[in-house]
């Protein structure tokens, strides 16, 4: 814990509401200051009704520029790439540019900074993977505000809400110290009419205060993590809870399924959108009226490439590369994402030309092995249409074992058990031994987000499932 959390968790209530909103104040300038709803808001929604030639057109021009930045002026790629890739980055072919693993950037993530620009202040984030050592991405202001300004216009304006109408957001900040708290589950920040909720203190009995703050705070629209938000919707379908009006759900962070869109969309009463990105901001995607996930290509250039490196075709499902045109100081090229993911060929009724994704995969790391060195992604599949089962997470302990922990509801028996083995079974072999362990809870990783999957093999590094085989589901 910092000393800055470290003092929050000292505060009353009230001290932390104030301090939050006085933060809040600070990220508001940094978000929503200079030139967000001016010139970059406006910047992104004409470009987004740019028929697909000028836009691609723009984004060569732009690619060229960075790549010529990279090779001239980022000291990670002068370093790393041979004579031959230099060549390539000034002639402005990307794909015979080498892919970007996460290591170089979690050592040194300075180096992938342009050493002629200086800007100030410069905010870091880190990613909050659920191991080893966060990535720090290191961001201008005006990058931060771009990043706002397209989210205001191509998420939040695609589902009809806007950033200056109050919301409430699920994420992985700490806003309630005290794991025993008996409530608030969250903190009121002012300065943009923000509840930000504690995803770490939501149960069944709990679940009524999350929705009282809503309605006391006159939230108009949802955003953060989708499964915080579906277990919400699951406590209030079961009980009965009065939801006021709502505009919009925007779910971003985790995959979300199409049982859990529909939980959602029930419980509160209003549409559920999703937004695909990375913490890293290396890309952007967001779902239209339509419902179709568009990727923005004057964030960043998206590639979905099959194990041998060349492109997928359409309905090809393959590995996610991200090159960040919106970031120019810390510059990533061909930035392997560890998503899966495939493009969708036909157009959205929306008349939109941005490329749309068919479908994500969710994460590479997600992926289970069976003894027959066959591999899955999405065991959410595992969980559909189980009564009895609040949550659940598979831990793969060997190639013949998985572990899948339940929280189970009342109700939950032997025939559940059954169920879930024989669904495990199904996709991975009979000759799995599958164990199934009721348990009181799932353990949140230290940014409060839940792991549907937890690999001990790759922890041991026993398999590496990254670059095999991925176009096989
Ligand atoms: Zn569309």
């Amino acid at each position: 814990m910092g000393s800055f959390d470290a003092l929050y968790a000292h505060l009353p209530v009230w001290a932390q509401h104030g301090t939050v909103s006085a933060y809040g104040m600070y990220w508001r300038w940094l978000r929503f200051g200079r030139n967000f709803g001016g010139p970059y808001a406006k910047e992104y929604r004409e470009r987004g009704a740019w028929p697909a030639e000028q836009m691609q057109a723009w984004q060569q021009e732009h690619l060229r520029n960075l790549l010529h930045a990279a090779a001239t002026k980022v000291p990670y790629y002068q370093r790393a790439w041979s004579k031959q890739e230099q060549a390539a980055a000034m002639a402005g072919r990307l794909e015979d540019l080498p892919l970007l693993e996460k290591d170089p950037i979690r050592a040194q993530p300075k180096a992938f900074l342009r050493y002629d620009m200086k800007p100030w202040p410069r905010l870091v984030f880190h990613t909050s993977g659920s191991t080893g050592t966060p990535i720090a991405s290191i961001w201008t202001v005006e990058e931060m505000r771009k990043s706002m300004a397209v989210r205001e216009v191509r998420s939040a304006g695609w589902a009809g809400v806007s950033f200056r109408m109050p919301r409430a957001t699920f994420s992985g900040r700490l806003v309630e110290p005290n794991p025993e708290s008996n409530g608030p589950f969250y903190r009121f920040n002012l300065a943009e009419r923000q509840v930000y909720f504690s995803p770490f203190h939501l149960r069944p009995d709990t679940a009524s205060s999350y929705v009282d703050a809503l309605r006391r705070h006159g939230v108009q629209w949802l955003t953060g993590y989708a499964v915080s938000y579906y277990l919400l919707a699951k406590f209030i379908l079961d009980q009965g809870l009065n939801v006021p009006p709502l505009k919009a759900v925007i779910a971003v962070s985790e995959k979300m399924t199409p049982e859990m869109r529909e939980v959602m969309e029930r419980a509160y009463g209003c549409r559920v959108y999703e937004e695909y990105g990375s913490v890293e901001n290396a890309f952007f995607a967001s779902e239209c009226e339509q419902g179709r996930l568009h990727v923005s290509p004057d964030i960043g250039i998206l590639e979905i490439l099959r194990p041998d490196g060349t492109p997928c075709e359409a309905g090809e499902a393959g590995e996610v590369v991200a090159t960040c045109l919106m970031r120019e100081y810390q510059i990533f090229i061909r930035y392997r994402v560890g998503d899966v993911a495939m493009w969708d060929p036909a157009p959205c009724p929306c008349g939109r030309t941005m490329p749309i994704l068919k479908e994500v995969f969710g994460r590479i790391e997600d992926v289970v092995i069976g003894p027959d060195g066959r591999q899955m992604v999405r065991f959410h599949g595992i969980f559909v249409n189980q009564p009895h089962v609040r949550e659940g997470q598979i831990i793969q302990e060997d190639l013949n074992r998985i572990r899948v922990k339940v929280v189970p509801t009342n109700g939950f028996g032997p025939a559940d058990s059954q169920d879930i083995i024989r669904r495990v079974q199904q996709r991975l072999g009979p000759s799995v031994e599958v164990i199934v362990e009721p348990v009181d809870q799932i353990p949140r990783t230290a940014a409060g987000k839940f792991q549907a999957v937890v690999s001990l093999l790759r922890e041991r590094g026993v398999a590496a499932a990254e670059r095999t085989g991925l176009a096989q589901y």
